[in-house]
């Protein structure tokens, strides 16, 4: 059975080409610049060379209309035939508190996750648009949608409620989502397997650090509260955005800086984080690199965001009453030893010790926690493609239809 992963942004379309017999991908790709002078295809085939082509991409049905091309292509392409793309996978950024699981996508769906545009503007948008254009050049293939969201609607409303007046929450559905949790998901139940432990006993704490980065606390095998919030601006100092902030300071900052909601959000999501704070880039290589050459801004900004890790890993050893495994995925979680290590340093009243030899690896699963840790540090990749294609394909396969 061979799926086919989309995952649409505002100006991008990444995709990946499973076939499902043995978990394997066909074709991986993304598009970038749609709508815009300049769009390009980044296409890489299992087997062949990879291949670049710039295009005049003016939309999102465009952009898959050149995807399905270069994949039934005879030089670049997996496929002889279109038919063999049994079902698309889709991933979702906001299934409000509706979807607590993949879903086939039916008109219903659709009007749901429409709905849904004001929780998520720029999100779900892109998202919807993929949807609609894959139905339309893919029109026998089932579509799947899988939340960002989905794995957190079990955290309980002690942890997604905020104190605000309770008619927010009625009346705007105000209150905590999280977001990665399909990563969260893969990543805690790969460490089970790692550990060759039932997922539904372990007390595991995964930490999503990419240019968005959150913290999941997973006990019973499900997320019992996760760092993200209403949007993916709270929690974490990410590469560009604030995370937790005291709400005072926004209105605030808007009264002394003559500002509009528009542009303070800009400024809250675009242009704080480890950016706003050295100057220098939402890059975490940049800004390890200034921070190596003496750049004290650069080094704030690495501690700032260090002690938001730690802080969170102690506050969820507290919700799980202990902890069994932490695990590091996202770029910087899976490929930087020294924020690992400084994550980890100063943690062994917590049980949790890292060997500075094992924690040499960089993007490959691994244990890297010391002999005598209580606590397993381990490294584990994301990968959500993989899930958004696993629950394609068991959607499918339950659907009597079919
Ligand atoms: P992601 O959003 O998961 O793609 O992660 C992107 C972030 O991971 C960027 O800030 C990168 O700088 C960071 N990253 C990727 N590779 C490394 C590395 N080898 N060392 C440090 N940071 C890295």
């Amino acid at each position: 059975m061979k799926v086919l992963v989309i995952n649409c942004g505002s100006s991008s379309l990444k995709y990946q080409l499973f076939d499902m017999e043995q978990e394997v991908v066909m074709a991986k790709g993304l598009i970038e610049r749609i709508g815009l002078e300049g769009a390009q295809l980044n296409h890489q085939p299992k087997g062949k060379e990879k291949h670049v082509q710039a295009a005049d991409i003016s939309d999102h049905k465009k952009a898959i209309e050149l995807v399905i091309e270069v994949l039934l292509s005879s030089e670049h392409g997996v496929l002889h035939d279109i038919e063999e793309i049994e079902a698309v996978g889709h991933r979702v950024a906001h299934g409000g508190a509706i979807f607590s699981a993949s879903i086939l996508v039916d008109s219903q769906v659709k009007e749901e996750i429409r709905k849904l545009i004001e929780l998520a503007p720029l999100h779900n948008p892109p998202n919807l648009l993929g949807i609609e254009a894959a139905e339309k050049l893919l029109p026998d293939a089932p579509q799947v949608a899988v939340f960002d969201t989905a794995f957190h609607q079990t955290i309980p409303a002690k942890a997604y409620m905020y104190s605000l007046p309770y008619e927010l929450f009625e009346k705007y559905g105000i209150r905590k989502y999280g977001f990665h949790g399909t990563s969260h998901l893969y990543v805690g139940q790969r460490a089970a397997e790692m550990l060759g432990k039932d997922f539904s006993e372990l007390k595991i704490i995964t930490c999503h650090l990419g240019n968005g980065a959150s913290v999941t606390a997973i006990g019973n095998g499900q997320s019992q509260e996760t760092s993200m919030g209403f949007t993916p601006l709270e929690g974490l100092t990410m590469g560009t955005r604030c995370g937790d902030l005291d709400p005072a300071i926004v209105p605030f900052i808007m009264e002394k800086e003559k500002m509009g909601t528009e542009e303070i959000n800009q400024m809250l999501n675009k242009k704080s984080g480890v950016l706003g704070l050295s100057g220098i880039s939402s890059d975490f290589r940049d800004i390890e690199d200034s921070a190596a050459q003496g750049n004290d801004r650069a080094k704030l900004a690495l501690d700032v965001f260090v002690q938001d890790v730690k802080k969170y890993i102690g506050a969820y050893i507290a919700t799980l009453n202990g902890l069994d495994a932490l695990v590091f995925t996202a770029g910087l979680g899976e490929n930087s030893k020294e924020i690992r290590a400084a994550i980890c340093q100063d943690m062994d009243c917590l049980g949790i010790k890292i060997d500075s030899d094992k924690n040499h690896v960089r993007g490959q699963e691994a244990d890297v926690s010391t002999e005598d840790s209580s606590v397993k540090v381990l490294v584990v990749p994301t990968n959500e493609e993989l899930v958004i294609a696993r629950d394609t394909k068991k959607l499918i396969r339950l659907t009597p239809n079919e």
